[in-house]
């Protein structure tokens, strides 16, 4: 079977995006923290399953937390950036973006004492609003993303691209590899992370993963240490937010082992210097 990704989004509770609830970045330090209890957690199922996967730090967490950064490395995984302060892409002007990726890659790789060259955007929020996103990106130091979701989204999206990894961007260095989403009667959805893996049975997150292998396709899973934690404290949103944010908290953890138990997965370092059609691309 091809090789998948997992990744995770290293960020805590109160990370959540585009909510009137939602915690400015003065207010964070002032909050209890769950990330370490998290993702160590989440590091020791890694380790029970025998897996290496891709981790984006938020740098906000990384800064404050550097033993987690550390921790993953000496691991095995695969440090890479979330950018620094949590910010929709279409909300920053190009500069502040790029400051903001640059600042996280420096500091993430000044932890680590290794290169980071992957990112991923909060809430997967480059659209088409935001042109220059993957060249400020390259600029930055980068040489893939994981941020365009090729289909319908609260916080965009692209439905018209393409859904295979590929290179893009006028700098000719960047890699794209797109949230993978599956057809499902006709309508392109994920099934592989966040709200969606949490929410689906598991029998169609398997049954939707083997239909893009079959296409060719890795898959990407992704999760937020969070997921795992039904203890966490919760934000005031709406019904609906509310739903989509804490569905399924008590039973994500089991849903990820058998994704781990029942798909090879590695990180997206390793399945980029492997994929034949980037073949002649280096990823450092
Ligand atoms: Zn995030």
């Amino acid at each position: 079977m091809q090789t998948s990704i997992f990744s995770v989004d290293v960020e805590d509770w109160f990370h959540i995006l585009d909510d009137p609830s939602v915690p400015t970045i003065d207010q964070w330090a002032t909050l209890p923290s769950h990330v370490e209890k998290n993702f160590s957690r989440l590091l020791d199922i890694f380790s029970e399953e025998n897996v290496q996967v891709t981790c984006f730090f938020l740098g906000w967490v990384a800064e404050r937390f550097p033993h987690l950064v550390k921790e993953a490395a000496a691991r095995g995984h695969e440090v890479a950036s979330h950018g620094y302060g949590h910010r929709l892409v279409y909300e920053q002007s190009r500069g502040d973006f790029h400051d903001d990726v640059r600042r996280a890659r420096l500091l993430l790789e000044d932890i680590s004492g290794g290169k980071v060259v992957g990112y991923r955007a909060p809430g997967f929020s480059t659209t088409g609003e935001t042109p220059w996103f993957f060249d400020a990106l390259a600029e930055a130091g980068y040489q893939y993303d994981s941020s365009v979701f090729p289909a319908e989204r609260g916080h965009g999206g692209i439905p018209q691209a393409r859904r295979e990894p590929h290179r893009i961007g006028d700098s000719g260095t960047l890699l794209e590899v797109p949230i993978t989403v599956a057809d499902l009667l006709g309508r392109p959805m994920c099934f592989f992370g966040g709200g969606y893996l949490r929410l689906f049975p598991y029998w169609l997150i398997r049954r939707m993963a083997l239909q893009v292998l079959s296409e060719g396709r890795p898959v990407v899973f992704y999760i937020h240490p969070r997921e795992i934690d039904p203890d966490h404290p919760r934000l005031p949103m709406s019904r609906k937010r509310q739903f989509k944010s804490y569905v399924n908290l008590d039973t994500t953890e089991a849903k990820v082992r058998r994704v781990l138990q029942d798909f090879p997965v590695t990180t997206f370092k390793n399945v980029l210097s492997s994929y034949p059609q980037l073949a002649d691309t280096h990823v450092a």
